[in-house]
């Protein structure tokens, strides 16, 4: 893997990376499939959180707006769009700007595409989805939101710092479809300190009595750096025992077969014909744009981050774009490293010409072409439909499995 200028680079740069020049002195950019959104602002910074998130900053969010439709309108017009791309707003809290700014914000993304979006996802918090938010989203081309439930019981929300109390999800639920958005996908966790698997039911059975066409489900995790994994360490929090949080995922995949919905990744279950297009763009290996302090982007092999950090990102621009940060461009090996690492998350797996291209890499292949074997023969991996994917014991194991194939 090429590691190149961790930092000091710009996104004008990264554009000029993804950009050919025809003989005729024409330039194109890579075609992008999707644009991700992030917007950093949230309530309450939650115990177990590690994206880029900022609590107590509510005065920067009119001028964040600002910055990131400047930053959508220098990049926009410089991009080449597939048909039907889509968008995805996530964070921090989108729906935690002002309702004006918000309206802004989409509007103004949607007046800068050149083409309508497919899918337009926000993701939302519970308790700031008012009446006047829901209209808002409403108002512009957004067919999607993914609300963070996380469970539906008072403790556990406590356990994870969590700012709502249960009845808010239906209430936003009852928000978003009264002004007009159908498709509602909720989030909840798995492995809350303190959670048991009959709790896992009761939160299962309150998603569903929500009607949702589409539900993540996490297991907790216990990322490095958060007050939750110092408070871990410490002992002053002890986590689910592994075999419970086995007896989760697995209480999970039961009762959602039962309910009709399609497992379709580690974290993912759809109704038919709702699946996260946005979210199977990156699982692909797709491109896609990001847009907002943090966010991360992919076209061709060149992964990036815009930087972390709200006035920098606003304020160090060059030909209106921000600095970047982790801007690499991957060798072939690398390229198929990240098609594995993603692709066997989707439970349709990787075909199997892509396997075959995979494990004849110069530096990794034959290794991966072991690993695949050795797998196989442990009952982790199998073959459906010409695709390479984890086997139902190999769900419970990915991540062991899929760093061995890197
Ligand atoms: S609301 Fe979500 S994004 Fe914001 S701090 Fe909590 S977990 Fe992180």
């Amino acid at each position: 893997m090429r590691h190149d200028r961790p930092s000091g680079s710009t996104a004008a740069e990264v554009l000029a990376r993804v950009q050919s020049t025809d003989a005729d002195g024409t330039t194109a950019s890579a075609c992008v499939d999707a644009l991700y959104v992030h917007v950093p602002f949230c309530m309450h910074r939650c115990h177990y959180c590690d994206f880029f998130t900022l609590a107590g900053k509510d005065d920067a969010r009119s001028a964040y707006v600002d910055a990131l439709l400047a930053e959508a309108s220098a990049t926009i017009k410089a991009m080449h769009f597939a048909a039907s791309p889509t968008v995805f707003i996530g964070g921090g809290t989108p729906t935690y700007l002002e309702p004006a700014d918000l309206d802004r914000l989409l509007g103004g993304l949607a007046e800068a595409l050149p083409v309508a979006p497919g899918e337009w996802t926000v993701e939302a918090n519970p308790e700031t989805v008012t009446a006047q938010v829901a209209a808002v989203l409403a108002g512009h081309p957004v067919s999607r939101v993914s609300l963070g439930m996380q469970s539906a019981q008072p403790h556990l929300l406590k356990a994870l710092e969590r700012q709502h109390d249960p009845a808010a999800v239906p209430r936003a639920v009852d928000h978003i479809r009264s002004a007009g958005i159908d498709d509602v996908s909720l989030d909840l966790i798995f492995g809350i300190p303190g959670q048991q698997v009959p709790d896992v039911h009761a939160d299962l059975a309150a998603a569903l009595a929500m009607d949702p066409v589409h539900l993540s489900v996490y297991g907790l995790i216990y990322e490095p750096g958060t007050p939750l994994r110092r408070r871990r360490d410490r002992g002053k929090v002890t986590p689910v025992d592994e075999d419970a949080e086995v007896d989760m995922f697995t209480s999970v995949q039961q009762l959602l077969a039962g309910a009709g919905f399609e497992h379709y990744e580690i974290s993912n279950w759809a109704k038919p014909g709702h699946r996260c297009r946005h979210n199977e763009i990156y699982w692909t290996n797709g491109n896609w744009w990001p847009l907002g302090p943090s966010a991360a982007g992919h076209v061709s092999g060149t992964r990036w981050r815009t930087i972390p950090r709200l006035k920098a990102w606003m304020d160090q621009r060059t030909d209106g774009l921000p600095p970047v940060v982790d801007l690499e461009s991957l060798d072939a090996d690398a390229v198929m490293g990240e098609v594995l690492m993603l692709g066997l998350r989707r439970l349709g797996g990787v075909p199997n010409d892509t396997i075959a291209a995979a494990c004849s890499t110069p530096k990794r292949g034959k290794h991966r072409a072991t690993a695949i074997s050795t797998h196989t023969a442990a009952g982790l991996l199998h073959d459906v439909d010409g695709h390479l994917a984890l086997t139902r014991s190999g769900l419970l194991l990915a991540d062991h499995v899929i760093s061995d194939l890197l």
